[in-house]
């Protein structure tokens, strides 16, 4: 085993269930590979139904117990404050456990990665003390009401998350979940448990009680599914693709638990005629190919007005042949390898299947390096939209772009897919980047800009992108429930 495990102390196939250290209740593991070389660095517990039924009774009883359910909101608030600060004190070496388990580079998880985790924690904690419920003007019968909301807790929250950000992803939804009151059990994605082993662990150590987060590794449709259909959580709160958010909603039925869905996309980048071409183009360039294209709102989809069509895609291809393929602790590195084989496999599968259906490859089309899971930023120029790799989710890098001749066609083009996380629009005309920000069908968009995100906006998709709705005040409400309560304040005269 590489001796990264020893510089980074890296846990030894052990989950964190009411603060203590356990193995898998089966005492199996599954191996953890660096995606740049393929060498096994570590291994985590592959966890199961009972290792899920243990953390989810210490999260109940941490729900209940007076060290959570008591603690005062301002106390809540400056946990939460303290758990940033712990998070930023170790930066590097969670930037450094990140690049190792999912391949991104150490520079963008310095620059993204951690400073996300370290944002949300520290905006959710301002939370803790401003989740209100609202007075209420009751008619009723006459008499006089005093008519309140609460908002209260959901109880215990299971979250699972995904492996292309994991160490933010999970930070997002421990954050939410905790200012609200919440107690959580977390399944990290099996190819990348790593970062957030070690983020619970600096949880506690920055004062968390026992039993409020608890994670379990292992297999999604072991774990993950028990969670899911678990009747002791209250709500699930999930990050990956859509096939997996519709199985989750199918299994939530049971005890009909609270579902928040963050799922695929397939978002357009529009750039128009009169696009400041500097920045738009390298923007569209980002905007598909940061984190190797692995981002649920990478922009995949480039439509390019037909005027500029030709200086753009000339744009691109030396944009992405500049970046350096590579492994993630090298400085120079812009792409770093996909996360695993199979999914190296899967992307390198839809670049052919772009050829054989005859889109016109500019740059890149294969893999690169001798080893490790790497694939070169491939642009496919004058695509339709009914190729394969115009329709599905491919998150990879791998970008298609084609002409549009007018708004309207642009609009129905980027209108025509069944996800709606993003979109991005490049233009000079206010009128047009505003009229047509309110056209697409995203949850959201940024205009001359890509990928902009922040505790305080909303983050969340229309249609098969999901439901509900991260971060922010409404991502936070999610994670409780709202109580009315009315109380007479005059007798009733019966009879
Ligand atoms: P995935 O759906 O395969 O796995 C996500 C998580 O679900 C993992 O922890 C996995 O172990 C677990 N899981 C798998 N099967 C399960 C089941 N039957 N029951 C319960 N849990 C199960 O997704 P992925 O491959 O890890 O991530 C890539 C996908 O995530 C992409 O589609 C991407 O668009 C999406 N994503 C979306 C967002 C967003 O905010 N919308 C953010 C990041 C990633």
């Amino acid at each position: 085993m590489n001796a990264i495990t020893e510089v980074l102390r890296l846990p030894r196939a052990e989950m964190l269930i009411n603060g203590r250290w356990q193995k898998a209740e089966s005492g199996e593991a599954i191996a953890v590979e660096d995606p740049a070389n393929g060498q096994q660095i570590s291994e985590i517990a592959a966890g199961g139904k009972a290792d899920v039924d243990r953390a989810v009774a210490a999260a109940r009883g941490a729900f209940e117990g007076p060290s959570w359910s008591r603690m005062r909101p301002i106390d809540r608030s400056r946990l939460l404050e303290n758990i940033a600060r712990t998070i930023e004190d170790h930066a590097q070496e969670l930037a450094l456990i990140e690049s190792h388990d999912n391949g991104k580079a150490v520079a963008h998880a310095m620059m993204i990665d951690v400073p996300a985790a370290v944002d949300v924690f520290r905006y959710m904690s301002g939370w803790c003390t401003k989740l209100t419920g609202k007075t209420l003007p009751v008619s009723g019968d006459g008499r006089a009401y005093h008519a309140y909301t609460r908002l209260e807790p959901i109880g215990v929250v299971g979250a699972i998350v995904p492996w292309n950000y994991p160490l933010s992803m999970a930070a997002w939804k421990l954050a939410m979940a905790l200012a609200a009151g919440c107690t959580v059990v977390i399944k990290p994605s099996e190819l990348t448990s790593l970062s957030t082993l070690r983020l619970v662990e600096l949880m506690h150590d920055a004062g968390l009680p026992d039993g409020v987060v608890n994670i379990v590794t292992g297999y999604g449709h072991v774990a993950g599914q028990a969670m899911a259909e678990h009747e002791g959580i209250d709500k699930i709160a999930f990050t990956g693709s859509t096939a997996t958010g519709k199985k989750i909603a199918i299994a939530a039925l049971g005890n009909m638990k609270r579902v928040s869905l963050e799922l695929g996309g397939k978002s357009p980048s529009i750039i128009c005629a009169d696009a400041d071409l500097a920045q738009a183009i390298p923007g569209a360039a980002l905007a598909c190919f940061f984190n190797s294209g692995q981002i649920c709102f990478a922009a995949t989809r480039l439509y390019v007005h037909r005027s500029v069509y030709e200086p753009v895609v000339a744009g691109l291809a030396q944009v992405a042949e500049s970046f350096k393929v590579g492994n993630g602790r090298d400085p120079q590195t812009m792409i770093g390898p996909l996360v695993s084989k199979a999914q190296q496999e899967r992307v390198l599968g839809f670049i052919e299947a772009g050829k054989a259906e005859g889109a016109k490859l500019i740059t890149g089309g294969q893999a690169a390096g001798d080893e490790g899971y790497f694939v070169k930023p491939t642009i496919f120029g004058d695509t339709r939209p009914d190729m394969t790799i115009v329709r599905d989710e491919i998150f990879g890098p791998v970008l298609s772009v084609s002409a549009f001749d007018d708004m309207d066609d642009v609009v129905r083009q980027a209108n025509s897919s069944v996800y709606g996380l993003a979109a991005n629009i490049w233009t000079r005309d206010l009128r047009i980047a505003h009229t047509t920000a309110a056209k697409l069908h995203a949850g959201s968009v940024w205009i001359n800009c890509h990928g902009v995100v922040d505790p305080a906006m909303p983050f969340g998709g229309f249609k098969q992108s999901g439901w509900g709705r991260e971060v922010s005040e409404e991502g936070v409400s999610l994670y409780t429930e709202t109580k009315s309560v009315c109380a007479a304040l005059e007798d009733a005269h019966f009879g």
